[in-house]
């Protein structure tokens, strides 16, 4: 008998048929006699139009409210998905953040988990039944709702399965599995048997979203080995795990792209220590999430600093930094470009191969495709394009590193 915990993304319950597939897939697992604690997500597109109500309300919903609107999303899902196993004849029981026993801190919206008390759920399995969990949420310790961010089912499903010891975690949802890019955008991408937790955190934070990236960092946290696989087929996944030596093989394990990216450049800031603390600083009061940073070598006393982040921040951005403008210098001015995209190839070969960057421009130079910003981490590369351009970049870097050919072993 083994322990498993499940988690079923809003495609693999978004209708009444898709409920009743999880629902056998989870009855098959109980029949051949093991425990099954399965987190699902609200029904696909449930979440988006929740939030859609909540805009047509208020320009800037109370956070506090968005939460208890947003997490009624998960909790018409788990009693939906008990009901289609009770007609099956299999006892099942839901359970929201609070009697799963997930806590959170930090703030409504984006709440972190701060432990989970597993008593309820191991008393449900003790009595034999099969538990059915809330994704996306958990209570504060003064007992308020917080929701986790989006793709937050995911969160909830690694830390489930960290605080309940489970011998198995699968994450279940539209795909079979990892891909070297979104098979989606990428048509000859190539499912991959395996990635180490740092390439799929650097995945899914540069845009891969088949994994929330604070779920990939906790799973790495605490050991957590998952699959992610399908809901709709029994092929095998991709597993995420601890990485070994001869995964430094291959070099380039897959790439991701970001849409609705924005830049915002400030120039002519003098180049005095303080003067790049003041321009980051307000835009963290203002908690607007900065991904790519690139500042020039200052001359005639004079910097320039780039930044982007996803377009909808762009206008925030704009008024927080006004007043910090007139800070730095009466010349200070800021430029702004909306409609870009970011592209990243992530491998952790690159650690010990060279030549990684080169190969990638060359390719996108070749398909006449421009490169606006370029950053680089120890086991990523990552440029901006046109947005209009992405899914050709995308396509031509996937093929310049052969990514849809399996790896010489
Ligand atoms: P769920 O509702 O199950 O959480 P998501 O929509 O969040 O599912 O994630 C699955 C989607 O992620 C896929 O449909 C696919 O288009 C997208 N995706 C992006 N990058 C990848 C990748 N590298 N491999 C597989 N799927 C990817
Ligand atoms: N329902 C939430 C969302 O759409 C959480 C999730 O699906 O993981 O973001
Ligand atoms: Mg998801």
């Amino acid at each position: 008998m083994a322990l498993i915990v499940q988690k079923y993304g809003g495609s693999s319950v978004g209708s009444i048929d898709r409920i009743r597939n999880v629902a056998s897939r989870i009855k098959k697992l109980r029949d051949e006699g093991n425990q099954v604690v399965a987190v699902v997500s609200a029904m696909g597109g449930v979440t988006d139009k929740l939030i859609g109500m909540a805009n047509e309300l208020n320009e800037s919903p109370p956070e506090r409210e968005l939460d208890v609107l947003l997490s009624s999303g998960e909790q018409q899902s788990i009693a939906l998905v008990c009901m289609a196993l009770n007609d099956m004849g299999v006892e099942a029981v839901s359970a929201t953040g609070r009697q799963a026993g997930i806590r959170t801190v930090g703030s409504h919206t984006r709440g972190r988990i701060d432990e989970i008390d597993p008593t309820i759920v191991q008393g449900y399995l003790a009595e034999g039944k099969v538990v059915i969990v809330a994704g996306f949420q958990g209570v504060t310790h003064d007992g308020l709702i917080h929701t986790l961010g989006r793709g937050g089912s995911d969160l909830s499903a690694i830390a489930v399965a960290a605080s309940l010891n489970a011998d198995v975690c699968q994450i279940l949802t539209d795909v079979d599995g990892v891909y070297t890019c979104d098979p989606r955008v990428v048509k000859d991408a190539r499912k991959l048997p395996e990635i180490s937790y740092d390439e799929m955190l650097e995945m899914a934070s540069s845009g891969s979203k088949v994994m929330q990236s604070r779920s990939v960092e906790f799973a790495k946290k605490y050991g957590v080995v998952f699959e992610v696989c399908s809901s709709l087929n029994d092929n095998p996944g991709t597993l995420v795990t601890e990485e070994h030596p001869a995964m430094e093989a291959v070099v380039i394990r897959g790439v991701s792209i970001e849409r609705s990216q924005a830049r915002v450049t400030i120039t002519e800031i003098p180049d005095k220590p303080g003067n790049s603390a003041k321009i980051l600083g307000c835009l963290a009061d203002a908690e607007i999430n900065i991904d790519m940073i690139v500042s020039n070598i200052a001359s005639n006393g004079m910097a320039r600093h780039s930044f982007t982040m996803h377009t909808n921040d762009l206008g925030r951005a704009q008024a927080a930094l006004k007043p910090v403008l007139g800070e730095l210098s009466s010349e200070a001015q800021i430029e702004t470009e909306a409609g870009l995209a970011k592209l990243s190839t992530v491998g952790i070969g690159m650690r010990s191969h060279s030549g990684v960057a080169a190969k990638m421009f060359q390719a996108l130079g070749s398909a006449g495709i421009n490169i606006g910003m370029i950053s680089t981490s120890e086991i990523k590369i990552s440029v901006t394009v046109e947005e209009t351009n992405i899914e050709d970049a995308a396509r031509v870097v996937h093929e310049a590193f052969d990514l849809d050919k399996k790896p010489e072993a």
